[in-house]
């Protein structure tokens, strides 16, 4: 039975004094019934690892290099977040694919040698409210889907985020309907291109200005298993909230 799984993402935010507000979750959640995930930004993974050491709590770093080691000065290698003790890594952000011209082949790239050192790559996919208003929403999603995820990719060392750009730090959410659509879409593709059972293991995280006033009602959508949460992963109480909805 595959456990659900509330993921935040501090981005770029947070210096040791935020350490507080992961203190606060891992005293706030001991034995939790879903799996946890927080990707602080690289420069506190280590100290957030030596916070859950005894926590069901993973962390997770926000992005990784395609390549193992080597001259690329700033990057960071997915052998190395193994190292330090991270155990997933968030891939194809919509703002790494903004910021940085990240494509989906190379996401797929990544994920591949995420997947090698043992690192669940939370795979992002989204449209942008151009994409939407132009109903190209699921073209757009079945292009990055096939794109960003490599051979070998499974439930297993996979997970799925549904982030319509349009719905990142805005406070704007799709209806549930939309939501809806978009993943059993993506159970649908999922399912063409790995087989029935083997898409039913992914995890398909909604992502989007999920807060906890909104998460029970994302949570009980149509092939929702989870959230990816930007804002309001950075106060314990909040996201201790969403963690709950999903429980
Ligand atoms: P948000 O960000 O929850 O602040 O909208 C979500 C994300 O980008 O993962």
């Amino acid at each position: 039975m595959k456990r659900k799984l509330a993921a935040g993402n501090w981005k770029m935010n947070g210096t040791a004094s935020s350490l507080a507000e992961l203190e606060a979750l891992v005293s706030l959640h001991t034995a939790p019934s879903v799996d946890i995930l927080i990707c602080p930004p690289a420069t506190l993974i280590a100290q957030a690892v030596g916070l859950c050491a005894n926590s069901p709590i993973m962390i997770g770093a926000q992005d990784c290099h395609a390549a193992a080691s080597g001259a690329h000065t700033g990057d960071i290698s997915a052998p190395m977040l193994a190292d330090v003790g991270a155990g997933a890594v968030i891939l194809g952000h919509s703002e790494r694919r903004e910021d940085h011209n990240e494509t989906s082949d190379l996401v797929a790239q990544k994920a591949v040698a995420a997947h090698a050192a043992g690192l669940i790559a939370v795979v992002c996919l989204g449209e942008s409210l151009a994409q939407r208003e132009g109903a190209r929403t699921l073209d757009v999603i079945t292009d990055q889907l096939s794109a960003s995820l490599p051979d070998g990719t499974t439930g297993a060392n996979t997970v799925i985020a549904y982030e319509p750009i349009w719905a990142i730090g805005t406070g704007l959410t799709p209806s549930l309907a939309q939501i809806g659509e978009v993943h059993d879409f993506i159970r649908s593709r999922l399912s063409e291109r790995f087989g029935g059972q083997a898409a039913e293991d992914f995890r398909l995280l909604y992502g989007g200005s999920v807060k906890p006033e909104n998460a029970a009602e994302i949570f009980a959508t149509s092939n929702v298993d989870g959230a990816l949460v930007g804002g309001a992963s950075l106060k314990s109480a909040d996201f201790s909230s969403i963690i709950k909805a999903l429980e």
